[in-house]
């Protein structure tokens, strides 16, 4: 029998349930390891956290939230807007001029996301940097044009994917944003990934894949596999900042985005991209 939970844990749940309710999150239920072909050509696991709240969903189903070792909390349907575009704009205007969480004290412009609302392949990155806040668009400095190289690379162009990040406010000095920061923002962000439904997601760096799985492991580890999430396939890579720093990786990295180019059926270019 799990133990009771006590008046300040009860009243932590409510918020948060209420919370995701608010965003058009109304499944809530125990998330159950992915069903994945046995034929498929590369290695899959599924992202089965010990603890925490985590979204889970087969394909096609609609977005669900789990506390771990819990019954379904609620059962109401999730609205369904046909109109990606207008479901979009709905989540932008649920964040408004948001002050969920400490990090819109030093935002210019709030990083929503850019892209191809029918994309088949989302990228999503940590959150916005000094560029990205100035004008309010994820990766448009450096990284951002080492991303555009990653892209055209797969034989894509920046217009054909969508982009986002966890948070959507730059945390200060670029540090890594936080737990609680993370846990406040990634709601939208995975409205977001709902709307677009895209085939393949591509975790950027740590931060990205540590929210999205709810995995606390090295990238080492996290990366050169497969995961089942809500009816997309996840694969983890190198963050393009971190690339730039150390630009040797840029082949592992290479290595990742082919696991993508293969599942999405995209044709390798004749050579592999520039090392520098
Ligand atoms: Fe709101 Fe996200 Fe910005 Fe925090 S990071 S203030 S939750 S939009």
């Amino acid at each position: 029998m799990p133990k009771p939970l006590d008046d300040a844990a009860r009243k932590q749940l409510a918020d948060r349930v209420n919370y995701y309710r608010e965003l058009g999150i109304h499944y809530f239920y125990r998330r159950e390891p992915a069903d994945l072909p046995a034929s498929s050509p590369v290695p899959e696991i599924s992202a089965a956290p010990p603890s925490s709240p985590h979204l889970d969903a087969g394909p096609g189903a609609p977005m669900t939230l789990a506390p771990a070792g819990g019954e379904p909390l609620l059962h109401s349907p999730l609205p369904v807007i046909p109109d990606k575009p207008a479901a979009l704009k709905l989540i932008r205007e649920e964040i408004g001029d948001c002050t969920r969480c400490r990090l819109h004290k030093g935002r210019t412009k709030l990083v929503f996301g850019v892209g191809n609302v029918n994309a088949d392949l989302m990228f999503v990155g940590e959150g916005p940097g000094a560029d990205e806040d100035a004008q309010g668009e994820p990766f448009v400095g450096r990284a951002g044009q080492l991303l555009n190289s990653m892209i055209s690379a797969m034989g894509l162009k920046r217009e054909d994917v969508y982009i986002a990040n966890v948070v959507k406010c730059r945390p200060p000095g670029n540090r890594t944003p936080e737990k609680d920061e993370c846990d406040t923002c990634s709601p939208f962000l995975l409205r977001q990934i709902e709307v677009v439904k895209p085939k393949v997601i591509v975790a950027l760096g740590a931060v990205a894949a540590k929210n999205l799985l709810a995995i606390h492991d090295s990238m080492a580890n996290l990366r050169g596999r497969w995961y089942d999430f809500h009816g997309s396939r996840l694969l983890v890579t190198y963050h393009p900042a971190y690339l730039l720093r150390d630009p040797r990786q840029k082949k592992e990295a290479w290595k990742d985005l082919q696991m993508a180019m293969k599942v999405l059926g995209l044709k390798p270019p004749a050579k592999a991209p520039q090392e520098s």
